[in-house]
């Protein structure tokens, strides 16, 4: 008798009924071979599937859980919130507490405006750009995801990657047409491409940390050259900290970096685990948007006061104390970083463990760490599968891409850190 067997009778039905039984692709556990578990709950750093079995988990949401599961001020306050009406399509009080927290805790935002996604937030800034500038092309860098819109999903990394699809069908190579593709860490590149079309450059987008592709850590040159040429041509530097924004610090990755960019994007951690994005930079760019200005953009749910209470809720406990939070993330994710190095070590695998604050990926392959996607070699996924497996059977659960990195929380304690350590050692020992 399998130890998944009611997850296995469950994605029998999805596949019914659902595309590979998922409603999301990288889930479907494709690229690591199996069959995807059904979660049913989760409290701190671990989850619990349909059968009982339970993981320490590194997913975490793909990134929004960075209080770890259930964290009772954010359940509180969703439920409280959730009793007095789930939804109103009319201004709520949460929607003033979470701007009020973005922007008094991000020094370029003067304005902000919610969405429900990450791919919305990321859609509407560039089609912001578009209108401020008057201009069509937008800049994006290869292996870096920014949603599904249409025109971003060009070289877009993990979930694309891991499926061998360059771009999408369904996307009219006339949309695809306005944006142009470069590789990270490329200063030659970027220039010649300014000096040829940076007065048709609308915006160039870029992750905060590229994490969807691997982690592809840039210098800090590479992001402040990008900073000082959208100026010089008057095209707009949007960053995309879906991600990394209140995961890296209380500024992201333009905190980290040094640098302001014009229109930064927000998802994953900004919503505690619910469907929020959000979208800002300065007053005069965001009163472009109607009903005060010409860039259209709406949403039935946006701002809806559950998805904003877990929103403010979260980041109450992370600004706190001036932001005490991202020390100790960052030495959660130090710690783990270590141990999996030493366990690398140990077993001579010329592997190493990428890392920035709470952010882990697994580089299995030889060398430096990579800086740009072309770099990855795509022959460890097959490594990567073994070693899923390995520790899937051993209670940890990492996401089923090579392409995907590890999200430590608040939640994973030293005792958590070690014992997985201690799992990491078995698997390697396994399939090495
Ligand atoms: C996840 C992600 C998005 C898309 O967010 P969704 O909420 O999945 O639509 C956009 N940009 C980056 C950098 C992301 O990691």
């Amino acid at each position: 008798m399998s130890r998944y067997e009611r997850s296995q009778e469950l994605y029998r039905r999805a596949c019914e009924l659902m595309p590979a039984g998922v409603n999301s692709p990288v889930r479907a556990f494709r690229s690591v071979g199996g069959e995807p578990i059904f979660i049913e709950r989760g409290l701190g750093c671990e989850i619990t599937d349909a059968d009982g079995n339970r993981f320490v988990d590194y997913v975490g949401s793909w990134g929004p859980l960075i209080l770890g599961h259930a964290r009772i001020e954010v359940v509180e306050e969703v439920a409280w919130t959730a009793a007095a009406g789930l939804s109103f399509g009319a201004p709520c009080s949460q929607e003033v507490e979470l701007a009020e927290l973005v922007t008094g805790a991000v020094p370029h935002l003067e304005m902000v405006r919610f969405v429900s996604s990450g791919t919305e937030a990321v859609m509407s800034a560039v089609r912001l750009a578009r209108g401020a500038t008057g201009r069509d092309a937008v800049i994006k860098f290869s292996g870096c995801y920014h949603g599904h819109a249409d025109h971003l999903l060009v070289s877009a990394g993990s979930g694309l990657a891991t499926f061998g699809t360059p771009s999408s069908a369904g996307v009219p190579s006339s949309f695809a047409g306005h944006t142009i593709v470069l590789p990270l860490d490329d200063e030659e590149a970027f220039l010649g491409l300014m000096e040829d079309r940076g007065q048709e450059i609308a915006a160039v987008i870029i992750e905060g940390v590229p994490a969807n592709s691997g982690l592809l850590v840039q210098r800090p040159d590479f992001m402040r050259l990008l900073r000082s040429e959208c100026t010089r041509y008057g095209a707009l530097l949007i960053l995309d900290e879906v991600i990394t924004g209140f995961r890296l610090g209380t500024n992201g990755a333009a905190g980290y970096y040094g640098i302001e960019p014009d229109l930064a994007t927000y998802g994953k951690v900004i919503g505690g685990g619910m469907p929020v994005g959000a979208y800002g930079g300065s007053r005069e760019l965001m009163e472009q948007l109607a009903p005060l200005g010409p860039v259209y953009q709406a949403g039935t749910l946006s701002g809806n006061p559950v998805a904003m209470a877990a929103g403010a809720a979260t980041l109450r406990i992370l600004l706190a104390d001036g932001g005490a939070a991202y020390s100790e993330l960052d030495r959660l994710g130090a710690t783990l970083e270590k141990g999996i190095a030493g366990v690398f070590a140990k077993h001579d695998v010329p592997w190493s463990v990428v890392r920035i604050g709470s952010i882990l990926w697994l580089a299995l392959q030889e060398g430096e760490a990579p800086r740009r996607f072309e770099s990855i070699r795509p022959e460890a996924a097959e490594v990567y599968a073994g070693l899923h497996r390995a520790l899937l059977e051993r209670g940890i659960y990492l996401a089923p891409s090579v392409y995907e990195v590890i999200f430590v929380s608040l939640a994973h304690d030293a005792e958590t850190i070690e014992e997985t350590v201690k799992a990491f050692d078995e698997a390697v020992e396994e399939i090495a």
